[in-house]
């Protein structure tokens, strides 16, 4: 068995297919006339652009738009006149249009690889398959294709470009294998929207994997397995049509509301750590961002980061959201979330100690630097902001002090924001559930925040092996808590949504519809299975249900009447 990395859900099972790559050596022999060379170099763009947008309106068919335009954005990169006026340049020069080619593409990779940054490395991938694919017209070699591989094809390549993945036709090739690539890459991009299962990272597979041999992928897992004896065989077929089933069923759910069997519409929301997800929450169908965690943007790394750097990524997020909401939650340190840098001092009690915002308000100048961050973002979307960990109405009305400061400063300098961001808190300490009538005059909404709410309610602490058998949201405590807030919310009219890990549990579901929660977030790929529970409940069924579990009085009584219940058995 080879272990890569998991890209694109699922299992397929054929015959390996080699792409091989072409070697695209050239001559070094200066043209005759370069006159004559800059004009095949310009009618070698034209056939390149030509090519490419056919490429594109394939992959706008089988994968769709988003995809398609991975493609497009090589003719515009093509196109821009630095990159076509250096290449001219040097053929004007008297160099060879390949060579010329070569070394501006050259340039550009190294550039883009030096950047640091995840996008702006995606791009060096991008000019690599542009090079390709103008070396080939330029020496006059075909395109690898792979429009014409036989029913049960698993492709193992070194890398998969979007202009070979354009050519992919999803009902004859079953995997997808190649030696480059991690689950942000184009080809895993591609693989999931043409749902094609895929394991990437595999270093030695094009070695590894013999043509014509008979391979397992497993895309789920990251797994490949070469020449599998028939037992193997059996059971990966069955997992297999259980895998394509159940997709079968959330696929039906792409694009739809987020609905109870009677009608009640809720807000389907994600959980990211970082920009980038916010790709992730789209392509996973999710209807925006419930929780920003910040915190990841502060670590591994040696110094907090400034303001513009916190600046670009939340707008990026929130470009990428459009007008779904992203909800950034400043910094929440403490607990078992340190950083190296800040010298935090060693506490007895770390998750009753300096933590979320505690900490933020004994250091506010980071506290101010994100809040201007994120206030310049709330002008490139809908950007909501939320404090973790309050405990006390001061700590609300001090972190909105600061923020008002901070409109008052960035209006002087004449900045963009938001001036009626949404301000909210995560409800997850006692003190603020049993005060949300208070908390609620003067937030906007309420996020509950069910992994420490837990945790702070029963006084267990949910990484301690020897009583995680009592850390369950399910425990009578949790649910009154929970009842609590959302009523208190309802009283105030503000939204309240979930943002722990019960919102994406199938037996809180009834309970959570029944108490009258706007709102779920969740991590991006369960937003359909959370999309499909939800739709099993008509809120009668689900407020009949919560009625028998309140009356109940142990968390083990709750989950094994919710486990027998139908509308929570998994696909
Ligand atoms: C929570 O406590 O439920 C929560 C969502 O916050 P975190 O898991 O980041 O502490
Ligand atoms: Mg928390």
């Amino acid at each position: 068995m080879l272990q890569g990395i998991a890209a694109s859900d699922g299992i397929g099972l054929g015959r390996v297919m080699l792409l091989e790559e072409h070697s695209l050596v050239y001559s070094d022999l200066p043209p005759a006339d370069p006159k004559a060379e800059l004009l095949r170099f310009q009618g070698a763009m034209e056939t390149f652009c030509r090519n490419t947008a056919k490429q594109a309106e394939l992959l706008r068919r089988s994968a769709g738009h988003k995809e398609a335009q991975i493609l497009s954005s090589h003719i515009q990169m093509v196109s821009d006149p630095y990159f076509q006026g250096e290449i001219e340049k040097r053929i004007a020069e008297g160099q060879r249009a390949e060579a010329a080619l070569d070394q501006i593409c050259q340039l550009f990779i190294a550039m883009f690889l030096a950047s640091g940054d995840d996008m702006t490395q995606q791009r060096a991938a991008d000019i690599r398959d542009i090079r390709t694919a103008l070396l080939c017209v330029l020496l006059g070699l075909k395109e690898i294709e792979v429009t014409k591989a036989p029913k049960g094809t698993v492709l193992v390549a070194k890398e998969i470009s979007p202009s070979v993945a354009a050519g992919i036709n999803p009902k004859n090739i079953v995997g997808i294998v190649t030696e480059i690539g991690g689950r942000t890459s184009h080809s895993a991009i591609l693989a999931r929207a043409l749902q094609v299962p895929a394991v990437l990272g595999l270093p030695g597979s094009t070695t590894l994997l013999k043509p014509g041999s008979f391979v397992i992928v497993d895309g789920t897992e990251g797994q490949v397995i070469p020449e599998p004896d028939g037992e193997v065989v059996q059971a990966y077929r069955q997992r297999r049509a259980r895998f394509l089933r159940r997709r079968r069923q959330l696929n039906k759910l792409r694009g739809m509301p987020t609905q109870t069997a009677s009608g009640e519409t809720y807000g389907l929301y994600c959980n990211i750590s970082k920009p980038e997800d916010a790709e992730k929450v789209l392509e996973e169908d999710g209807e925006g961002v419930g929780l920003f965690r910040t915190e990841f943007l502060f670590m591994d790394r040696e110094r907090l980061p400034g303001e513009e750097e916190q600046f670009a990524a939340y707008k990026r997020a929130a470009a990428v959201l459009g007008d779904r909401p992203l909800t950034i939650r400043t910094l929440d340190l403490g607990g078992d979330k340190a950083l190296p840098y800040l010298n935090m001092p060693k506490e007895e009690n770390p998750f009753l100690g300096l933590r979320g915002i505690r900490y933020c308000l004994q250091h506010p100048e980071i506290l101010y630097t994100q809040l201007r961050a994120v206030l310049r973002a709330s002008a490139w979307g809908n950007v909501r902001l939320m404090f973790p960990l309050i405990s006390t109405p001061e700590e609300l009305w001090a972190g909105r002090a600061l923020l008002e400061k901070a409109k008052v400063e960035l209006t002087a300098q004449g900045m963009a924001f938001d001036p009626h961001i949404p301000v909210g808190i995560m409800v997850e300490t006692p003190s603020a559930a049993l005060l949300a009538d208070v908390l609620a005059r003067d937030a906007d909404f309420f996020s509950i925040g069910t992994n420490d709410l837990t945790g702070y309610m029963l006084a267990c602490d949910r990484n301690n092996p020897q009583i995680s058998g009592m850390f369950s949201s399910l425990q009578p405590c949790v649910l009154r808590t929970i009842r609590h807030i959302v009523q208190q919310a309802h009283a105030h009219h503000i939204p309240v949504g979930m943002c722990g890990e019960a919102a994406a549990d199938a037996l809180m579901a009834p309970l959570l519809l029944a108490f009258g929660l706007t709102d779920f977030s969740v991590a991006p790929a369960s937003v359909l299975t959370v999309r499909n529970f939800i739709s099993h409940w008509s809120l009668a069924e689900a407020r009949l249900a919560a009625e028998a579990v309140m009356a109940m009085d142990t968390e083990e009584e709750i989950s094994r009447y919710l486990r027998q219940r139908p509308e929570t058995q998994p696909l």
